[in-house]
């Protein structure tokens, strides 16, 4: 886990000297085809692959996690945004020919997706396989040059240029920093062309100010607190699973996680029974063999944050009904389930980031969405409910970037799903379509093959002219045959008329 000695911070000079070589990068990359780019991504994707066993017992090694979390969330979902990339991104990032209006007739209008030039990713530690690899290759599919800064609690010293290397990037598409904080801001001083960055939201507000005096456009990827909503129609076995999955994952250390689970008053105490129950079958240790559910907590820090907050709900009130905060001095904490929650506990107004699950009851479909609602973070949401009319309704009504329905985190499972938060959250989004857009420059261009003529619109001016564009203005957004007919009239008149310029 993170006890590892953090890597030697860079010198003073190495992030101008790496910002240096990203530019040059920069340049050459713009020279390559999509196509080109996205061989390197399915060339990444084998070695992935094939060395995925390696790359599990790393991230094992500095996070704590269970096996199984290390496969299906850092491998498994690295692999399927590679494949995505390699099929869609050519056809995402191709010249696109877009509508030309009538008064605009006779040009043709394209949109072109050119790279932003370097493109800064810093990143957390609850990922850290998933959260280089997903943000540093969208950013390099679009043809950015790309400088990469993980966390100083899993590092991962080494891997990823490793693995580029294996793939065929050359050294300079994508540079890994090692450092901390200070490491970070001294490469923004780099004047990064974007930063995308996936973190908390107090690290995502300093970033956000410094980048500011520049303005280099950021990307806030930020905390969340998850709203999951089971109403009393829903099949309870499968929202139980789904509830102790969604909140324990990752040892609760996901920015998706089930951070509120919503229960319908009406089957609120049997849906408790259930969860509790379950919640005590689950296996947790610090082996990681495959039996393990849970691992451990990645950072004592964060196991501070939760028992803290666990502590302040106890002495509010709250009933721990499974689990509670585990040994002092020891990364384990145990799935939690915890009810008789109040608002002014910090478990239910800050980011736990911990396998514990807080249970609620509410009313009915209006108390829910209100309650929800009130949330300062709007990441990611879940509802459970047969009906499905009333779950693509709470869908709708609550502010929050994603929702999955009769299902828990699923969004972030399509790598063609757009991902990103509203609120404390952050804002941007990246993945899937939307996601390669906001690493590029998206250029308009209009073309117009005839140089000869003198546009209607320009100089000179008379009341002649105005008089015409006013008719013009009438027919053209009216409706009917006849509009249209006297529109085509109008036009011409005006053309010809343009062309005499002034007299
Ligand atoms: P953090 O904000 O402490 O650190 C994130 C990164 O920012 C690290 O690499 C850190 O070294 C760097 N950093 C810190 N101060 C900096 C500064 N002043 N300038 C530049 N870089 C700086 O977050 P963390 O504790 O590593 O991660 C946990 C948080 O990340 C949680 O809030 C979690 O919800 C969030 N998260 C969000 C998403 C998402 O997609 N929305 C995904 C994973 C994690």
């Amino acid at each position: 886990m993170s006890s590892q000695p953090p890597p030697r911070e860079p010198t003073s000079a190495e992030p101008a000297e790496c910002f240096r070589r990203a530019r040059a990068a920069s340049s050459r990359l713009r020279g390559t085809r999509v196509r080109e780019r996205s061989r390197h991504i399915d060339a990444l994707a084998g070695v992935i692959r094939n060395r995925r066993e390696a790359i599990i017992d790393r991230v094992i090694k500095e996070t704590g996690k269970s096996r199984t979390d290390a496969l299906v969330s850092e491998i498994l979902s690295v692999l399927d945004h590679l494949v995505y990339l390699r099929r869609f991104a050519p056809k995402i990032l191709a010249d696109r020919k877009v509508h030309t209006p009538l008064t605009l007739m006779g040009k043709q209008s394209w949109v072109y997706f050119e790279p932003l030039g370097i493109v800064l990713v810093i990143s957390p530690w609850n990922y850290p396989f998933y959260q280089a690899i997903v943000p540093i290759t969208s950013a390099f599919v679009a043809g950015n040059a790309v400088v990469y800064k993980p966390s100083e609690y899993t590092p991962l010293q080494g891997l990823v240029e490793e693995l580029l290397h294996a793939a065929g990037f050359e050294p300079d598409w994508v540079q890994v920093v090692y450092g901390d904080g200070a490491t970070g801001a001294a490469l923004i001083d780099e004047r990064p062309d974007k930063i995308f960055f996936t973190g908390s939201v107090r690290t995502g507000k300093k970033i956000m100010a410094q980048a500011a005096p520049a303005l280099i456009p950021v990307e806030l990827e930020l905390g969340g607190k998850d709203p999951m909503i089971v109403f009393e129609d829903a099949n309870l076995k499968r929202a139980a699973a789904g509830a102790l999955w969604g909140a324990m994952t990752n040892t609760g250390q996901s920015c998706t996680s089930v951070e509120y689970l919503y229960v319908q008053e009406s089957i609120y105490e049997e849906f408790k029974r259930r969860l509790v129950a379950e919640a005590n079958k689950l296996r947790q240790s610090l082996d990681a063999g495959d039996d393990i559910d849970l691992g451990g907590m990645t950072t004592d820090f964060q196991c501070e944050i939760v028992r803290e907050q666990l502590r302040d709900a106890a002495g509010r009130g709250a009933r721990v009904l499974a689990g509670g905060g585990g040994s002092e001095g020891t990364r384990i904490i145990p799935p939690t389930v915890i009810e008789a929650v109040s608002p002014e506990m910090r478990l239910l107004t800050e980011e736990t980031f911990g396998p514990v699950l807080p249970i609620i009851s509410f009313e009915d479909e209006a108390d829910v969405i209100r309650r929800v609602n009130e949330s300062e973070y709007g990441l990611s949401a879940s509802v459970w409910t047969a009906d499905i009319e009333r779950a693509k309704r709470v869908a709708r009504a609550i502010v929050t970037g994603n929702v999955s329905i009769n299902n828990v985190m699923l969004t972030e499972g399509n790598p063609a799903l757009p991902f990103g938060g509203t609120k404390q959250s952050g804002f941007g989004r990246y993945k899937g379509e939307f996601g390669l857009y906001s690493f590029s420059n998206i250029k308009s261009v209009i073309v117009d093959k005839n140089s000869a003529k003198i546009e209607a619109n320009w100089y000179p001016y008379t009341k002649r002219k105005y008089e015409l564009f006013s008719r013009l203005t009438d027919t053209l957004f009216s409706r009917g045959i006849a509009a249209f007919t006297k529109f085509a009239i109008t036009g011409l008149k005006l053309e010809s008329y343009a062309q005499k310029g002034r007299e």
